[in-house]
C-alpha cells in the first residue's frame, strides 16, 4: 500500500500553477495562517465540515441527527458550531440540498499517480506537468515526496508551490524531485510578516537562500494585497531580491482576490480574514509599472 495523505482537491487542466497544462494537487495543512489566503480550507490539517449558507433550506433536519449538537436554530435560521463537529457525517446524509459537505479526502499516492498519468499527453504537448500545492505541501512531507518521485519516474515535469516554512533539511531532501519551485514572498518586514501570516519570515528566507545556493530553479511569487503589502518598502525589497539573485527563473505578482473569504465562511474560519475588494486590472497594472520602475524586467501576473 502506498503512502496516504489528505488532499483538498485535484485540479486537472490547470494553467496557473507553473508552465503549460498541469494537474495541481492541493494538499491539506499549512503552518501559516495568512489573512488573505485563497485556500483557507487547506490550512487545517484535518478533514472539516463545510456549510454553504446559500444552499441551506433551513429545514433543520440536521439538528435532530447530529450527536454533537453542532447544528442549531437562531431566529429561524440554521447555524453551525464548527468547533464541536466530530465528523460523524450524519448531517450530510439528511441534508436535502447538499448544503453540508466534508472538505478533505484521504488518497494514496498510487491513486493520485493513476489520475495524473491520464493527462500525460497534455503535459508533453504543452510543456506542462504536475504541481503540488496546498496548503503547504511540505507539511505532508513523505506524501508529497512520493508523488513527486513517482512523477519523475514517469518523466513528468514537477513544480512545488511552497510558502518556504518547513525544516531546511526537507527542502534539500526533496530538491532532486522538483523541477521548479514556486516560492512565496509575502512580506519583507519581519514584524508585519508575523502579523499577516502568523509566523516570522527568517526560516522562509533561510530556505530560499538554501535552495538558490544549491541550484534550484525558482520563481518568486509575491501576493500583493491592497492596504497591506503594496508598500514602497516591500516593492523595494522585491527589487533587491531581483538584483541580488540573478539566476531567479522569474518574478510573479499575485494580485489579491477575495475568493478566500467566502471559502473561510463555509468552514467557520472568517474571523482571521481581511475583507477588501478584489484587485482590479488598473491597480495590477500600477503595481507592475511601479516594480518595473524599480528595475525589475518581465514581471508576470500569477
Ligand atoms: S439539513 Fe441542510 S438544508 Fe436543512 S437546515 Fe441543515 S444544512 Fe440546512
Ligand atoms: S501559506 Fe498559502 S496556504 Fe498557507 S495560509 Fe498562507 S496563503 Fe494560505
Amino acid at each position: 500500500m502506498s503512502e496516504t495523505g489528505i488532499i483538498v482537491d485535484i485540479q486537472r487542466f490547470s494553467i496557473h500553477d507553473g508552465p503549460g497544462i498541469r494537474t495541481t494537487v492541493f494538499l491539506k495543512g499549512c503552518p501559516l495562517n495568512c489573512k488573505w489566503c485563497h485556500n483557507p480550507e487547506a490550512i487545517n490539517y484535518n478533514i472539516q465540515l463545510s456549510f454553504n449558507r446559500e444552499k441551506c433550506l433551513d429545514c433543520f433536519k440536521c439538528i435532530s441527527v447530529c450527536p454533537s449538537s453542532v447544528h442549531f436554530e437562531r431566529a429561524g435560521k440554521h447555524e453551525v458550531n464548527f468547533s464541536e463537529c466530530n465528523l460523524s457525517g450524519r448531517c450530510l446524509t439528511v441534508c436535502p440540498n447538499k448544503a453540508l459537505t466534508l472538505t478533505g479526502k484521504v488518497r494514496t499516492v498510487d491513486k493520485i499517480i493513476e489520475l495524473i498519468l491520464r493527462d500525460k499527453d497534455y503535459y508533453n504537448n504543452s510543456g506542462g506537468g504536475v504541481t503540488i500545492s496546498g496548503g503547504e505541501p511540505m507539511t505532508q512531507f513523505q506524501f508529497t515526496k512520493q508523488i513527486l518521485k513517482a512523477c519523475k519516474e514517469n518523466e513528468i515535469h514537477t513544480t512545488l508551490d511552497t510558502c518556504g516554512h518547513a525544516p531546511s533539511d526537507r527542502y534539500l531532501d526533496i530538491m532532486p524531485y522538483v523541477d521548479l519551485f514556486l516560492y512565496d514572498f509575502k512580506e519583507s518586514d519581519f514584524q508585519k510578516h508575523k502579523e499577516y501570516t502568523g509566523v516570522y519570515n527568517d526560516l522562509i528566507q533561510k530556505n530560499f537562500n538554501l535552495l538558490y545556493d544549491n541550484g534550484a530553479k525558482i520563481i518568486l511569487r509575491c501576493p500583493i494585497v491592497p492596504g497591506f503589502n503594496d508598500t514602497e518598502k516591500h516593492f523595494h525589497a522585491i527589487s533587491d531580491i531581483y538584483r541580488k539573485f540573478t539566476k531567479l527563473h522569474g518574478i510573479e505578482i499575485m494580485p489579491y482576490h477575495n475568493i478566500g473569504l467566502d471559502k473561510a465562511r463555509k468552514i467557520g474560519a472568517e474571523q482571521n480574514f481581511i475583507s477588501v475588494d478584489t484587485t482590479d486590472k488598473v491597480k495590477s497594472r500600477e503595481w507592475i509599472s511601479a516594480l518595473t520602475k524599480y528595475g525589475i524586467k518581465n514581471i508576470k501576473l500569477g
